[in-house]
C-alpha cells in the first residue's frame, strides 16, 4: 500500500506482476502518435503562498512574501489571452496557505472571501466572462472543494508526482502520496475531467515509476475522468541542483507511461522542460498548454516555446499539430465534438462531464465562444493539416 493511503481509506491495487511487466517496457514496445495537440493558455499564478516546501520548488513564496492576484489582474490577463486568441485560463497554486500566511487571509477577508478556494471560483467566472475556460490545479482537494469548483471549471488537475515517499517531500508539512491518490479520487468521484502526471528525478526508483502509472490507471479504470498523464522530469533552478533525467531515462519512463496507460489518455510532456522532439516516437501525443502571453511561473527559468517551435516538433516527426481545448473532446457535450471523436461514457454520479456554466460559455454568440466552438471540433487557427 501506498504512503498515507490508509489514512484515506484507498483501496488501489497494483499487482506486482503488472509491475514486473511495465519494467521490462522501452522505446520499441510503442508505436509514435498520430498526431499532437496542444492547447493556448495564459497563466495564472494565483497566490504565490503554499503550505508546504517541496526541495524542489521555486514556485511557493514564503509568508509574507506571498503575492495573492487581485481580480482585476485576473481580469487584464484573461482579457489579454481572449484577445491573442487563447481557449484556457490556468489558474495554478500550490496547496491552500496555512496559518502562518495571515497576510492572504487578512486580505481575502477583507475581499470577502472566506479562503483561497472561494475566491479561486470568482477568478474562474471572471474568466470565463471574458471568453476563457479555466483548468484549475488548486493542490489537493476534496470531494466537497471539486464539487463546488467543478461547475466553474471545464478541468482540473494536480500532479500525483510519486507514490514513494521521497525526501524531495521533506520537512514538517509534507504532502503525502495517499494525499494525491485521494484527490485524484475524489475528481473520479465528482466527474471531474482531470489531468495528472508523475515527475521524474526526485529520488523515486524505477519500481516506483512504475507502480505510480499504474495507480493512475486503476483510478481510471474506476472513474474513466482521467485526460492526460504528464511525464515531466525535474530541472535544476535557484533552490536546489537536481540532477536532470538523461534523454534515455525520459524515453523509457515516455514508454512505460504509453503501455501503462489506456488509449483515450493522452501522455503529455512540457517542451519547455523536456527534449520533447526525442520523446515523440515513444508514444508522447501532447505538448500541454502553451502560452502566447504569460510566463511559465512554476519553471520560470524554462521559457516556453514558441508556437512555430511547437509545429517544428510535429512536422520533424511528421504528423499533423491539433490545438484542442483545455477539456479533451470526448468530454465535450454532442454538438461540439469533432466527428468520428466518441463520447466518454458519463461520469458515476451525472450525466454529463461539462456543467452548464462551461457548456453555455461554448454555446454562446460571442466571438470568444465562436473560437472556442471552431477549436473544440478541430478546427482551431493554429492546426496543421494531416499531410
Ligand atoms: S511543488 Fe506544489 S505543493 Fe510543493 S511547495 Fe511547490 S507549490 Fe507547494
Amino acid at each position: 500500500m501506498f504512503p498515507g493511503a490508509d489514512e484515506y481509506g484507498l483501496d488501489i491495487d497494483v499487482a506486482d506482476d503488472a509491475v514486473e511487466r511495465l519494467l521490462a517496457v522501452g522505446p520499441d514496445d510503442v508505436d509514435a502518435p498520430e498526431s499532437l495537440s496542444f492547447s493556448r493558455n495564459v497563466f495564472l499564478p494565483l497566490t504565490t503562498a503554499c503550505r508546504y516546501t517541496c526541495t524542489y520548488c521555486t514556485y511557493y513564496d514564503v509568508p509574507g512574501e506571498a503575492t495573492l492576484m487581485s481580480l482585476d489582474e485576473v481580469r487584464d490577463v484573461v482579457r489579454m489571452g481572449a484577445d491573442a486568441g487563447c481557449t484556457e485560463a490556468l489558474f495554478t497554486f500550490g496547496d491552500a496557505p496555512d496559518e502562518r500566511y495571515t497576510e492572504i487571509h487578512r486580505q481575502l477577508d477583507e475581499w470577502g472571501y472566506d479562503d483561497i478556494l472561494d475566491y479561486l471560483v470568482a477568478a474562474c467566472e471572471v474568466a470565463l466572462d471574458e471568453g476563457l475556460l479555466p483548468h484549475s490545479n488548486p493542490g489537493d482537494l476534496t470531494r466537497e472543494q471539486f464539487e463546488s469548483l467543478a461547475p466553474v471549471n471545464a478541468s482540473m488537475g494536480v500532479m500525483l508526482e510519486t507514490t514513494a515517499d521521497v525526501d524531495a517531500h521533506a520537512g514538517n508539512r509534507r504532502k503525502t502520496p495517499g494525499q494525491r491518490l485521494n484527490t485524484i479520487r475524489a475528481a473520479g468521484e465528482e466527474g471531474v475531467p482531470f489531468t495528472t502526471g508523475i515527475l521524474v528525478g526526485i529520488g523515486e526508483s524505477w519500481r516506483d515509476r512504475a507502480e505510480s502509472l499504474l495507480a493512475i490507471r486503476a483510478l481510471h479504470e474506476r472513474y474513466g475522468h482521467v485526460q492526460e498523464v504528464i511525464v515531466q522530469n525535474v530541472v535544476p533552478n535557484d533552490r536546489s541542483d537536481y540532477e536532470r533525467p538523461s534523454i534515455e531515462t525520459m524515453r523509457r519512463v515516455v514508454s512505460m507511461a504509453r503501455v501503462a496507460l489506456p488509449e483515450e489518455i493522452s501522455v503529455q510532456v512540457p517542451p519547455n522542460l523536456s527534449e520533447a522532439a526525442s520523446l515523440v516516437d515513444c508514444g508522447v501525443d501532447d505538448l500541454g498548454g502553451v502560452s502566447p502571453v504569460t510566463d511559465d511561473y512554476v519553471n520560470p527559468e524554462y521559457a516556453w516555446p514558441a508556437l512555430q517551435e511547437l509545429a517544428d516538433i510535429a512536422d520533424e516527426a511528421g504528423v499533423p499539430l491539433r490545438e484542442r481545448l483545455p477539456v479533451y473532446a470526448r468530454f465535450l457535450p454532442d454538438e461540439f465534438r469533432p466527428s468520428g471523436t466518441d463520447a466518454a461514457p458519463a461520469p458515476r454520479n451525472r450525466e454529463t462531464w461539462i456543467r452548464d456554466p462551461i457548456a453555455d460559455r461554448v454555446r454562446g454568440e460571442d466571438v470568444h465562444s465562436r473560437r472556442l466552438r471552431r477549436v473544440g471540433h478541430g478546427d482551431g487557427p493554429l492546426s496543421t493539416p494531416t499531410r
